[in-house]
């Protein structure tokens, strides 16, 4: 195999990571303490949310949100089969089911046209993803969620900073999820956390990161431990700084990308939907002929990293047919088979940029 030179994802650790961290070491609070709480607060700031509960993953984060919200066997819970497999599992976790919705073809997201046929009585929450950094469309989920009497859980796992008609994701639905795994638009190495404006669904989150624990050695409920450390929440403060400056050479590279590979045959590049601010955590492409696999080979033979989100439905993963799904959806299908994430990510140069459109711009002339 030859070298990779542009890799897909590339988390920034600069001095100040490592300064924050040092400090925490020094200080004697390891696990969750003063970083934890502060880290909370700033990124309830940084959305717009009243309430952050930090945890362990953005899968613990998903798992809480939905326990807070009361969700367990015998509910049922709508999302989107094309994502990464935590968006399922965390609902597989509390003993309720996953219902999968087709998505949108332009977005990649749900398709809010698609859910209503999907809710039965035992429906209990809305799962959305902001897929690759973009919002998907709240206003038609909210407006199905308040007709029925539904909780919005927001998967915003890939989205910290994505904005939807002017409010920031994370405050739009009634509890949101972020994570900080290394490849997102900023890190903690590990790491979640829980967005919310509802005081109650907050107090609940706190309750079933630790153990159910209500008082100190009082456990009202089953929980869990899922804590974030101060170790972990010392580089989420650090990052949380240079977000927004991240998610704007993302914008800036994409909007690159875009502008050049206008009108290159074979492929088509993102489509923002109107009043969206997408912070791009994948740039993502659609090849149109059948031949994506040539396409991934030619790109990383020419040092370019690729990845494909995702290539199995979730409702396809093995675990899933064992469990007896047994579903075809038309756009999801098609996505699986036909995208290719190319890096965006914030320390690629314009150089790289050039590298990655000429490339792309060969592989058109090769395989069409
Ligand atoms: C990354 C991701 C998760 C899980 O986050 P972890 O921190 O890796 O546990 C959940 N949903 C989506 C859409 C993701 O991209």
């Amino acid at each position: 195999m030859s070298e990779i030179k542009i890799p897909i994802a590339n988390p920034i650790i600069g001095e100040e990571e490592i300064k924050e961290v040092v400090e925490v070491l020094k200080s004697g609070f390891i696990a969750q303490g003063p970083k934890v709480a502060e880290f909370e607060e700033k990124f309830a700031d940084f959305v717009g949310a009243k309430y952050a509960i930090a945890t362990s993953s953005g899968t613990t984060a998903l798992h809480v949100a939905l326990l807070a919200c009361g969700i367990g066997e015998g509910d049922e819970v709508i999302t989107t089969p094309f994502s990464f497999a935590a968006t399922g599992n965390s609902i597989l976790y509390t003993g309720a089911k996953p219902v999968f919705v087709d998505i949108d073809k332009k977005t990649f997201n749900i398709d809010p046209n698609k859910i209503e046929e999907k809710i039965s009585k035992k429906t209990k929450a809305i799962m959305p993803v902001h897929l690759y950094g973009q919002a998907a469309d709240m206003d038609k989920i909210k407006e199905i969620a308040e007709k029925h009497d539904l909780y919005i859980i927001e998967d915003a796992a890939q989205a910290h900073g994505s904005i939807y008609k002017n409010t920031k994701v994370g405050s739009i639905g009634d509890i949101a999820c972020f994570s900080f795994y290394p490849t997102k638009n900023m890190t903690t190495s590990e790491g979640g956390i829980i967005t919310t404006n509802n005081k109650d669904l907050a107090e609940k989150s706190k309750i079933y990161r630790a153990h159910g624990e209500t008082k100190r050695y009082e456990h009202a409920v089953l929980g869990y431990n899922y804590r974030m450390t101060d170790i972990a929440a010392a580089i989420g403060l650090a990052q949380l700084k240079k977000i927004d400056d991240f998610n704007q050479k993302r914008i800036n590279n994409a909007n690159y990308l875009t502008t050049n590979l206008k009108g290159v045959e074979g492929i088509s590049t993102p489509k923002v939907l109107n009043g969206v601010k997408h912070v791009y955590h994948q740039y993502t492409i659609k090849i149109e002929k059948d031949n994506r696999d040539e396409w991934v080979s030619f790109l990383n033979d020419n040092g370019i990293g690729t990845g494909i989100h995702y290539p199995i439905p979730i409702y396809k993963q093995e675990l899933y047919i064992n469990l007896g799904y047994d579903e075809n959806l038309e756009e999801t299908e098609k996505a699986a088979s036909s995208v290719i994430s190319i890096p965006v990510h914030p320390s690629i140069s314009e150089k790289d940029l050039d590298t990655i459109i000429k490339v792309i711009k060969e592989a058109s002339n090769k395989f069409n």
